[in-house]
């Protein structure tokens, strides 16, 4: 399989490229994941001219925006330089499927980095950093997560879920933009975004099913910003109950009725905690092998990202 390109802050990818001269390396990224994700390293603050080590900076809060200055100086403000490198950086990583950032950054955290009032004494706000904030402005669809909640099993089954799909749309729609293709997209996509929200789902639906009042660009536009934004939504288990068992409904008529007590007990573990969600997907993956339809079992729900990473392992 080829593998999936994604950006990553450069310190996280080992790079010398901190204030202090240091490096923050990412096991998971480098070590797990690297058998699937070809890294682009990005240094924002190396990026706008800034030498390594350089003094650190922090956020501001000046009432009316976040600007990013010295810490020892704070006449010195690179807001415009580093939010204008996310702007120049676009065509750099437009064909990237998702972005790992470092947290507590005033350039690439996500969210929730300190921010000081003028004086110097930390306020109670916190902000993105500037950079990826205005990344995220830019490229609201991209999938962007920080490093540090890669640790949470479901934050990080959810990037990576995320990374998976995005790639996917990237390789089809975008790549080949009809409705056919788009329509074979959203066949394939349609139970996984059931899990994630089943009013997406819906409105999907109804977005592919053009009634000829949007051109084809609006439309595809349109679905990959709800595609993308409903993705985010970590799908809870009760989502996830109704969907094994939509697709439990595929199987009905050809289980035994031993066949079917069972793979309603799984799911029901699974609903009640007491096994994970790869308990019930393993079974109707057995089963589908065997009486599923093509449409069924080319359901990206089934298998959104390689087994070996153990991602639908938790409760
Ligand atoms: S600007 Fe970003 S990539 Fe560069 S050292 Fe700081 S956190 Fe790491």
């Amino acid at each position: 399989m080829k593998k999936i390109n994604i950006a990553i802050s450069s310190c996280l990818a080992g790079n010398q490229v901190r204030y202090d001269g240091g490096h923050k390396r990412s096991k998971y990224c480098l070590d797990v994941m690297s058998d699937w994700f070809e890294y682009l390293p990005i240094c924002p603050e190396m990026g706008v001219g800034m030498p390594t080590p350089r003094p650190p900076i922090r956020l501001v809060n000046q009432g009316d925006k976040i600007t990013v200055k010295m810490v020892d100086d704070p006449s010195v403000d690179f807001t415009q330089e580093l939010s204008g490198y996310a702007k120049a950086i676009l065509p750099k990583i437009r064909d990237v499927s998702g972005y790992i950032v470092i947290r507590n950054s005033p350039s690439c955290g996500m969210e929730r980095v300190k921010v000081y009032h003028e004086n110097g004494n930390p306020s109670n706000i916190s902000s993105s950093g500037i950079y990826t904030g205005e990344l995220m402005r830019l490229r609201p669809e991209l999938p962007i997560e920080e490093e540090g909640r890669l640790q949470d099993p479901k934050l990080r089954e959810n990037f990576i879920n995320r990374v998976f799909a995005y790639n996917e749309w990237q390789n089809s729609v975008l790549k080949s933009p009809s409705i056919k293709v788009l329509i074979d997209f959203h066949s394939r996509y349609k139970y996984l975004i059931m899990a994630h929200s089943y009013k997406a789902y819906k409105e999907l639906g109804q977005l592919v099913a053009n009634d000829g009042s949007k051109s084809l660009p609006k439309v595809i536009a349109d679905y990959e910003m709800l595609l993308m934004t409903s993705l985010k939504k970590v799908a809870s288990s009760k989502n996830h109950t109704n969907t094994l068992y939509h697709i439990f409904g595929y199987l009905k008529k050809d289980l035994s009725t031993e066949a079917k007590q069972e793979v309603i007990n799984v799911i029901e573990q699974y609903r009640k905690g007491i096994v994970t969600l790869i308990v019930p997907i393993t079974l109707l993956n057995h089963y589908m092998k065997q009486f599923g339809s093509d449409y069924i079992n080319n359901q990206a729900y089934l298998n959104p990202h390689p087994i070996e990473l153990g991602l639908r392992n938790y409760l």
